[in-house]
């Protein structure tokens, strides 16, 4: 599957710094390895590149309609005692839903637990777009400032 790149996909990525490059790699990786999420013809998928994960919101004939990327690193599922909720998102892979779940993240030495979408299966863990965009680009932010 070749990768496009719809209007608003091409918008989002120049804001946020993100190369077509490196969204392409996403999708292909996701494709080869089938290692994605999907829901209504949409898929996501995210791969670490560098000291990034990108993430590639795409459908199925590979145009890519968003992308996003967080620098801290996603650790293991966190299991809670509460019965989870589904997400709208089912593991390619397992073809099982995900849920609405947490998992470890850790950046610049210190971990935390955050809000996930995770397959019950496999254990692998996705951050969705607003979560990534706002949520933790602002603890980025945060810890980087106590850094400096
Ligand atoms: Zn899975």
């Amino acid at each position: 599957m070749e990768a496009k790149f719809s209007a608003n996909a091409k918008d989002v990525m120049s804001k946020r710094g993100l190369k077509e490059a490196d969204i392409a790699d996403v999708v292909n990786t996701a494709e080869a390895s089938n290692r994605k999420l999907f829901k209504d013809g949409v898929n996501l998928a995210k791969k670490r590149i560098g000291e990034v994960t990108m993430y590639a919101v795409y459908d199925n004939n590979g145009e890519v309609q968003t992308a996003y990327s967080h620098r801290m690193v996603l650790g293991e599922p966190v299991k809670t005692t509460d019965e989870p909720d589904l997400s709208d998102w089912t593991c390619k892979h397992c073809n099982e839903r995900a849920v609405i779940g947490s998992a470890n993240m850790s950046y610049l030495g210190v971990t935390r637990t955050g809000p996930a979408i995770v397959c019950p299966k496999c254990s692998d863990v996705w951050i969705e777009e607003y979560l990534a965009t706002m949520t933790i680009a602002a603890a980025e932010g945060l810890f980087e400032k106590k850094k400096a």
